[in-house]
């Protein structure tokens, strides 16, 4: 049995409806910020639960925006977790601004009694990460925020439908980042994202800034950028969203099948589940003893399996300016060392768990 990481070629396999669509949508030449890009933008903030949503052209750009919109300047300190993937930290550097981090704890995400011990007077903003479809405790990061009066842009990238307490990530900060990327749990057929936010004057800041400052064709009021949602591609957002709840209860399923077959192997430790989170499993993580060796015999065996991330974005080259060095944050580290991520898409069939289970078993006997 082969079990692969990717899913693309199932997730469209059938789609005749939406080559109909499209074929319609060609006919129209509505191709910059279409009728469909409207309709995606309705359909997605109702879907989170905002009053607004902004098509933008990647999960990157709803970030970069998002701190733009709130008036982060170049020199500015952005706090984010340490353990994101690299596009977090790209957003806060394209801008100028510095990003600060914060070592993450076994939910994979910002450990928010860590957040004080970083602010400064040059603090601007915090970039929780709600990585592998965990969530950041927003109840907590808050209230900080609050008192040292800092925006906060949720990087809801990996976390579509997640919530804590039912209220969903995205909707507890200022504006929420959403990617469309062909490997995130909403994915569309190239670069996309989109920003939600229920605050009248970023909504309309965010759609000056996705499209140069034009106030209309022939006033620009403020400089911009070129980065509006692809239509074309907003018309696959429209055909998949519909399948959204489905595609992450699939994925809780999943990783609940995993948890039951994983618990009783020793070397294998499940991080924490807590009760009032809804955990969406962008990534199935857990933590493996021998895990490089682990992994070769699971790819030996046919299996796919990963680690987000091998290297912390913190202690990679690129940001070597910043002066962080190996064992700053220790979880981090550590979890570099330890994780594995499984499989765990809305495709994957019940027995290709459960023969990850099974050789997962083999090798440790
Ligand atoms: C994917 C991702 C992004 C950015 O997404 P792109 O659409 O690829 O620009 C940002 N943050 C996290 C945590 C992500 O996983």
């Amino acid at each position: 049995m082969k079990v692969r990481y990717s899913y693309l070629p199932q997730q469209f396999g059938n789609c005749d409806d939406l080559w109909v669509s499209l074929k319609k949508f060609v006919e129209t030449g509505d191709f910059t910020l279409g009728k469909p890009l409207k309709e995606f933008e309705e359909k997605f903030a109702e879907l989170i639960g905002t009053k607004y949503a902004v098509g933008v052209n990647s999960g990157t750009d709803a970030i970069k925006l998002s701190l733009v919109a709130n008036g982060i300047q170049p020199g500015d300190e952005v706090i984010t977790a340490a353990n994101t993937f690299v596009a977090t930290v790209g957003a806060i550097c394209e801008i100028g601004a510095v990003p600060v981090f914060v070592d993450c704890d076994d939910t994979f995400c910002m450990d928010t009694f860590k957040v004080e011990e970083v602010i400064t007077e040059k603090t601007k903003a915090i970039v929780p990460v709600h990585f592998s479809g965990y969530m950041t405790d927003m109840r907590k990061l808050i209230p900080i925020s609050e008192k040292y009066d800092l925006v906060v842009v949720e990087d809801a990238c990996q976390s579509i439908l997640g919530s804590i307490e039912g209220k969903k990530a995205g909707t507890w900060a200022s504006t929420g980042a959403f990617s469309l990327h062909p490997l995130k749990n909403l994915n569309v057929w190239s670069d996309g994202g989109i920003i939600v936010t229920s605050n009248d004057e970023l909504n309309n800041q965010l759609r000056l800034l996705r499209n140069h400052g034009l106030e209309n064709r022939n006033t620009v009021s403020i400089m911009g950028f070129n980065s509006r949602l692809d239509t074309l591609q907003a018309v696959v957002g429209n055909w998949l969203i519909p399948k959204t709840e489905e595609i992450a209860s699939q994925r809780i399923a999943n990783a609940k099948r995993y948890d039951v077959g994983l618990s009783n192997i020793d070397q294998i430790r499940i991080p924490p589940r807590l009760e009032e989170y809804r955990i969406v499993y962008h990534l199935y993580m857990v933590f493996a003893e021998e895990r490089d060796r682990l992994l070769a015999f699971l790819k030996d065996n046919a299996i796919e399996a990963k680690i987000h991330y091998p290297i912390p974005i913190y202690r990679q080259k690129a940001l070597k300016y910043l002066n962080y060095k190996a064992g700053d944050f220790p979880v981090t580290d550590s979890h570099a060392d330890n994780l594995i991520s499984f499989p765990c898409d809305q495709h994957l069939e019940n027995e290709q768990i459960d023969f990850v289970i099974e050789k997962v078993k083999e090798f440790y006997s």
